[in-house]
């Protein structure tokens, strides 16, 4: 038996995305170029769309996006606690408020519809939400519950890129491309949007609010420039930019592999572990960018990620929920969200990446086993 490491996530790089780097290396041309605009385009088509805005982070892309759409000081915008921070913390940038709202169900831990409807306000003024580990939530459902409410709709879709359904229901979808994500450029972002308008305002607001590019000036179309908004600089460069051409070519048979990955682990937890939660179903549409596990309630989670790790499989958890940070509950107090605490209190994520083997499931389950007592 293999004792190499088990990692959570791996990204995979070969010798295309080297040449890819060399290529633009040569081209002595390292920013907000071919690449990026080939990056958008076939980001966009990827995802039954014309336009995208590429960004240096998804961070940077909900910060935009909540711009764009006009969100700010007095406003709300109801988010899920369980994810990662930057989708509570776009809101805080332009000045308005994150409120937080529990999950679903422990099985469907999305954002709850009922929860969120618990939360509105005068001031709400947009829901954003996340697909947890790639499992796409019922956008239909939501863009009609955001009408209903005459909401914005926003989609958090760092965990679920070329998932179809993605960015097409909402006024705005941030994707990420960090080093852990379905595809990477070591960081990075983009937004989608049906609405021509925002994406024209992220990609004003991307380059300082600048009307004329770099490039545009470089080849003597304008002799200055003019700015229009506040703007910032969330520009990606041609090097990340030409990674994820890359990995736009692939991400169809990553998510294949990752799908198969799920599968095994499903199988292989229902037979040697039934009393372990599993999350969603494999109805749902999904990227499957993370396996989340919920341990049974007596098991010890530090004590069997300490035994997995003396087993070399690594183990997360996603996430400590947002509202329980310090920072946030000396901004806004000490809130419950009880469904999203007992989730965030169980969950184990298990190493899911297209490089692992079908034995590598059975190994993590088998230590998994093992550090339960079984
Ligand atoms: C990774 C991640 C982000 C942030 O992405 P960056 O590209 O690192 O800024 C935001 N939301 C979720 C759900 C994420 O997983």
């Amino acid at each position: 038996m293999s004792t190499d490491w088990i990692t959570l996530g791996r990204p995979r790089l070969g010798s295309d995305e080297q040449a890819a780097v060399a290529g633009v290396l040569r081209s002595e041309w390292l920013t907000m170029g071919e690449q990026v605009a080939a990056f958008e385009q076939g980001f966009a088509q990827v995802h039954g769309q014309t336009e995208a805005v590429a960004v240096n982070s998804c961070t940077a892309a909900l910060h935009l996006a909540y711009e764009a759409l006009g969100i700010g000081p007095g406003d709300e915008v109801v988010v899920p606690s369980l994810s990662f921070a930057a989708t509570a913390n776009g809101v805080l940038y332009c000045g308005a408020t994150p409120v937080f709202a529990d999950i679903g169900s422990l099985a469907a831990p999305w954002l709850g519809m009922e929860a969120v409807a618990r939360c509105l306000t005068s001031r709400t003024k947009a829901v954003t939400v996340m697909h947890y580990a790639g499992f796409v939530a019922d956008m239909e459902r939501w863009r009609a519950f955001a009408d209903e409410h005459g909401l914005l709709l926003l989609e958090d879709a760092a965990h679920s890129p070329a998932v179809p359904g993605v960015g097409t229901f909402s006024d705005a979808s941030c994707f990420s491309f960090f080093s852990n994500k379905n595809m990477t450029t070591g960081e990075g972002g983009m937004i989608l949007s049906p609405r021509p308008e925002i994406l024209h305002r992220a990609r004003l607001k991307r380059s300082h609010g600048m009307t004329k590019s770099t490039l545009e000036r470089d080849r003597g179309h304008a002799y200055s420039y003019d700015i229009v908004e506040l703007g910032y600089n969330y520009r990606l460069d041609e090097l990340r930019a030409a990674i994820g051409l890359v990995q736009l070519r692939d991400i169809d048979s990553f998510n294949r592999r990752r799908a198969a990955l799920d599968a095994l682990y499903r199988a292989e937890i229902t037979r040697r572990l039934p009393d372990l939660g599993l999350v969603f179903d494999r109805e749902t549409p999904s990227s499957y960018h993370i396996m989340p596990v919920l341990l049974p309630e007596a098991a010890v989670r530090h004590a069997v990620m300490d035994t997995m790790r003396e087993a070399r499989v690594q183990t997360s958890i996603h996430y400590p929920p947002i509202h329980l940070f310090s920072y946030y509950v000396e901004k806004f107090g000490r809130t419950s969200l009880p469904n999203t605490e007992l989730f965030a209190s169980r969950e184990l994520t298990l190493p899911l990446h297209p490089l692992m083997s079908d034995e590598d499931v059975g190994r993590v389950v088998g230590a998994l086993a093992k550090a339960l007592g079984r």
